[in-house]
């Protein structure tokens, strides 16, 4: 357990370590320093002013929405005086791979028999998943992954009251959770509904069905938050995401050391009361500080590179996956663009690995004149990565065939996204290892990998950490 008058040293000022020291600070611990080794704080949060006709407005290269489940990053926007109130609406529209438009959820358009009766099973299927989520599943939508391979669930239940509760159980079919989520949806019938959940989930770089436990995708995209999404009643933010944790960082007592990177820890022996050696680069060079409690936010198989790792960390953080999403804002041909974000369906399989799965447009009234960010997965278990350099290619060849040829390419970039575990990993209680590591050698784990690859999850991780910590 750590004191009051602890020095703290934050590895990483993305989400999760902005509101873990948010979180520290509201618990009166001061002496915390986060080290970030970009030139900004906020993470995949980067949310860039670009200029359309002399005006300079942000748009997203990173995440750009939340939903009313976000009440971790709810309370980071309190603390920073930010508000989600006045952001761009979303709105979309579907295309096949040749680039047309499509309508699959409306009974109306291209009206045929067999559609109506596809689309009723899937509502009756919507709306199993609902009630089994709530019934059989009971204490699947705890933040987090504590107990889950064991049958069990512990901590805040997400839902949708304002005041989070705290629930605590034991539940052996939430065991399920560690199997793929398309195999999770075969037993429990209801295999139509990946349909809705496939975009918000793979074409925003989450992985596919086949490979990804049902755990990870039922946490980000419970019942609730799946239907804001699909009802598009979705939080944007006018400056950005990244205004949230810039904001933030500004108010907290100590902000954010900036192209400080972290290069070397040295944790006193198990057991024994030294002090943590971090070594951290900056413009001056190397320094090392001492510490007395360490938080780590950023990718643990990464930490292992530059820390006296010991073996079950090693061993335990070899077995973290991650995506590897692509995306570029695009500026397009004069008036040539699109007007309305895109989800291409049939570019969210395997076969597809590579092709653009959705393009985001953020700026109504800017029209076919707004820069427009395009997405796309290169990896899958099993399947050989596609070559960033083609990925790149199949992207622009697919904005040209819906029609907006990219004139130019801004922010492009690929990101270590969504670490997670694969279902046998899952079933072997990674989470559980992983927890009763917590506070060895006066180290804390946090970020992504504890709960999903979300604003919300990672920042509700820090908030769990804090509470049951420090
Ligand atoms: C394209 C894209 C779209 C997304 N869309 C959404 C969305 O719509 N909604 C949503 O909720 N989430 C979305 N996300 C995910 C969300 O951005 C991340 O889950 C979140 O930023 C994770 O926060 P984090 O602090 O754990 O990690 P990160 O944001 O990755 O931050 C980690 C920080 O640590 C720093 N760092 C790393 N190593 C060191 C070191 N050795 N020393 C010092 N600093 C270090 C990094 O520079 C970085 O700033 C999206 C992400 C991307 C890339």
């Amino acid at each position: 357990m750590a004191d009051l008058t602890d020095r703290i040293c934050i590895i990483g000022g993305g989400p999760a370590g902005i509101s873990a020291a948010m979180y520290l600070e509201k618990k009166g611990y001061e002496h915390y320093v986060i080290y970030e080794r970009q030139n900004k704080v906020g993470g995949k949060c980067f949310s860039p002013l670009i200029d359309v006709n002399g005006e300079s407005r942000t748009y997203e290269t990173g995440a750009i929405m939340g939903a009313i489940t976000y009440h971790a990053v709810h309370e980071v926007e309190e603390f920073a005086g930010v508000s989600h109130a006045d952001g761009p609406n979303m709105r979309r529209m579907y295309r096949d791979k040749s680039g047309k438009e499509i309508f699959p959820f409306d009974p109306k358009k291209n009206f045929s028999i067999s559609k109506m009766f596809s689309l009723l099973k899937l509502k009756k299927q919507m709306k199993k998943l609902v009630e089994i989520m709530e019934t059989k599943y009971k204490g699947y939508d705890c933040y987090g992954h504590r107990g889950v391979a064991q049958g069990r669930y512990n901590g805040l239940s997400k839902g949708l009251d304002d005041a989070l509760q705290m629930i605590d159980g034991e539940n052996p079919n939430l065991k399920d959770l560690a199997l793929p989520f398309d195999q999770f949806c075969k037993l429990n019938g209801v295999e139509e509904v990946m349909r809705i959940w496939i975009g918000p989930y793979t074409s925003f770089g989450y992985g596919y069905f086949d490979e990804i436990p049902a755990a990870y995708v039922m946490k980000y995209l419970d019942t609730t938050t799946a239907i804001e999404f699909i009802n598009m009643r979705l939080w944007t933010w006018k400056n950005g995401t990244q205004s949230i944790y810039e904001a933030a960082n500004k108010k907290l007592k100590n902000p954010a050391l900036l192209n400080t990177e972290v290069v070397k820890v040295v944790r006193p022996a198990e057991g024994t009361d030294g002090k943590i050696e971090i070594t951290v680069k900056d413009e001056a060079g190397e320094r090392t500080e001492e510490f007395d409690q360490l938080i780590i936010t950023t990718p643990l198989d990464h930490f292992v590179q530059y820390a006296d790792a010991r073996d079950e960390e090693k061993e335990l953080f070899s077995k973290i996956i991650h995506e590897k999403y692509v995306d570029f804002i695009a500026r397009f041909d004069k008036d040539a663009g699109p007007t309305i974000s895109g989800y291409i369906f049939d570019n969210m399989t395997v076969e597809r690995l590579g092709h653009a799965m959705v393009y985001y447009h953020r700026w109504e009234d800017q029209q076919a004149n707004c820069p427009s960010t395009v997405y796309a997965l290169r990896n899958h278990m099993g399947s050989t990565d596609v070559p960033y350099d083609k990925t790149i290619d199949l992207m622009m060849e697919d904005m040209k065939a819906c029609g907006f040829p990219v004139r130019e390419r801004l922010y492009e970039q690929e990101t270590y996204y969504c670490p997670h575990v694969s279902p046998k990993d899952y079933a072997d209680g990674w989470y559980d290892k992983l927890d009763a590591m917590q506070g060895k050698q006066k180290t804390w784990y946090a970020g992504e990998i504890m709960g999903f690859g979300d604003m919300e999850d990672t920042c509700a991780a820090s908030r769990d950490l804090v509470d049951r910590f420090f």
